[in-house]
Parts: structure tokens; C-alpha cells; sequence
């Protein structure tokens, strides 16, 4: 028997979150600075635990670890991916982070952090800091000295439903407004370049880590813009946006009836609009918005019904 594991999730305060995950998900968060809902996670700063079957109550590094046939046997000390929703009230600090070998020579962690963004909604005029200007290392750190922050980093405007790639080394921002599904390594290592000089409750700015950063950030920039792909299988619409050695994001749209195939090694699942109901040869599974689950290795042939949106990643 292969069934879908359903996930709890974990919620995060942060000085830039809102209610936003409250109002569009239904999620009980914590307060009304709510930035983040991780939905698929095994990063020992917030743990899925599985809520349905077999496996209910185990957290998802557990069974990585000690039942990796659900996973297909797939390689790597730590689960791969992790799924979050970011409600970004306010604008979160400018930052960048690490590639795998930064992060095992410099931190000590399993992965550095490759990243990429869904936007799920945002305010009219919405953007995002994605890249910088310089060509040097001496001319960023010049240009952060002098305070020039708007000739610095590079601001472009966003829609619901944009998709952007954030790879390792490159600066970045969600910014207010901006509510948005992060598919990305498993990797909780930021490096903040500037911050707006704000100050928490204590009056405590939070700390920034330009030296790490400059030593990461790649000079000169890169813009890597994404382009889509759909295909319709049945009345299910799977739109393919990027697809590398990090990770493959989909959003698959349904309408109606369509059997699919889960084989792969794993499909990790957020629904975000609508409702259905997930059959497998073992027995049928409702879903609705705000549902993370796991397709684990040897679901088989399933069948979707609803109307719904979800996104979908794997390895
Ligand atoms: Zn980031």
C-alpha cells in the first residue's frame, strides 16, 4: 500500500509577516506577523509531521532517514526540497546565500540555498529586488558603504501568477505586498545585505553579514528569466517552469477528470486554489486549499477530480 501523506504545517513569525496566511489559506497562525507557512519541510528549524496512515506522527526526516523506499531510495544525507508560503506583509531584507560548497566548507550545513519563487498574489505595484548592478566585489562594497541602495539592486514588477529563479549567489528580495509559494533547497542559511535599518520591538536592528555575502554574491550579476511550458494531459493543464539539477516546479491546473501517474520518486504537493478529491488503488483521499502532501514512491496511477491548482515539485 502507497498512500498520500498528508502534512502538518509549521508556522514562523517574522517582523515582516502578516495575517495574509490566515485570510487566504485558513491556517491557524500563530499572530498577526506571520510571515511563513512551511508546508514540505525536514529542516530541523520546523519539521513536517505527517497527519494521515501509516506513517502519522512521524516527522519527514525521520522517515527519510529510516524508510527511504518511500522516496524511491533516492540519494542524499537530508530530504532535498523544502515548500514554503510567504506572506510579505513588508518588505524582507535584502540578502543572498551560499552554494552547497559555501555552505559544507563555511557552515557546516548539508546544502546551500537555490530558490524559486511562485507568486501566489500581490498589491498592484508590487516588486522585487532581484540582482545588482556592479561588476566587483570593491564596487559593491563601496556602494553598501555610501548608503547608495537604490542604484545598488535592481527592482522589477510583478503579477500573481509570475515565476521567478533565484540561484545561489544572486541578491534578493520579496518585498511587500507579495504573497508567495518557495520551492528551494534545504537550507536555512541567509546572508542579509541590508535590512532598511529597521528596528524590532527591543529597538534591536537585525544583524547583517555583509562579509559572507560579498564572499558568495557572483559578480556581475545575471538575470535568469524563466520560461514556461505547458502541456494538457486529459483536463489537467502542467505548466513546467524550471527544471535542473536543484529541482523541477510545475503548477498543474485541473478541471474536471484526469488519471495521472505518480513515477516518479517523489511528488511534493501544495494545493492552492480550489478542492477535489485524489483516488488511488487504495482508497480516496480529499484536498483542499492549503494542503501540502507527499505522492510517495510507487503510488502509481491516481485520478484527480476538481477544480484546483497545485504546485508540484520533485527531484
Ligand atoms: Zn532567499
Amino acid at each position: 500500500m502507497s498512500e498520500p501523506m498528508f502534512l502538518r504545517p509549521v508556522f514562523h513569525e517574522r517582523i515582516w509577516g502578516g495575517t495574509r496566511l490566515r485570510e487566504a489559506f485558513g491556517y491557524e497562525i500563530p499572530s498577526d506577523h506571520t510571515g511563513e507557512c512551511w508546508g514540505i519541510s525536514a529542516h530541523p528549524h520546523g519539521k513536517s509531521i505527517v497527519d494521515n496512515g501509516k506513517y502519522a506522527g512521524f516527522d519527514l526526516s525521520e522517515l527519510w532517514q529510516n524508510h527511504r523506499y518511500l522516496f524511491g531510495h533516492a540519494q542524499g544525507d537530508v530530504f532535498p526540497l523544502l515548500t514554503k508560503i510567504l506572506d510579505c506583509d513588508q518588505d524582507l531584507s535584502i540578502q543572498v546565500h551560499p552554494d552547497d560548497a559555501f555552505a559544507r566548507s563555511v557552515e557546516n550545513e548539508a546544502a546551500g540555498k537555490t530558490e524559486c519563487w511562485y507568486i501566489i498574489d500581490c498589491d498592484p505595484g508590487a516588486e522585487i529586488v532581484y540582482g545588482h548592478t556592479v561588476n566587483s566585489k570593491e564596487e559593491f562594497q563601496q556602494k553598501c558603504r555610501q548608503r547608495e541602495w537604490g542604484t545598488l539592486f535592481q527592482r522589477f514588477p510583478i503579477q500573481p501568477g509570475d515565476f521567478f529563479y533565484v540561484p545561489s549567489g544572486t541578491v534578493h528580495a520579496l518585498c511587500k505586498g507579495t504573497l508567495v509559494l518557495e520551492t528551494q533547497q534545504t537550507s536555512d542559511i541567509t546572508y542579509r545585505v541590508y535590512d532598511y535599518d529597521r528596528v524590532d520591538e527591543r529597538g534591536q536592528k537585525r544583524e547583517l553579514h555583509l562579509e559572507k555575502a560579498v564572499e558568495v554574491i557572483r559578480f556581475p550579476h545575471q538575470n535568469h528569466w524563466v520560461t514556461p511550458s505547458t502541456h494538457v494531459d486529459q483536463s489537467t493543464r502542467i505548466t513546467t517552469y524550471i527544471e535542473n539539477e536543484f529541482f523541477t516546479v510545475q503548477k498543474w491546473q485541473t478541471q474536471g477528470r484526469s488519471w495521472l501517474v505518480q513515477d516518479r520518486n517523489f511528488l511534493l504537493i501544495s494545493v492552492l486554489r480550489g478542492q477535489g478529491k485524489l483516488t488511488t488503488k487504495d482508497g480516496v483521499y480529499p484536498f483542499f486549499k492549503g494542503h501540502h502532501l507527499i505522492l510517495p514512491h510507487g503510488l502509481g496511477h491516481f485520478q484527480i477530480e476538481g477544480k484546483t491548482e497545485w504546485i508540484v515539485s520533485f527531484v
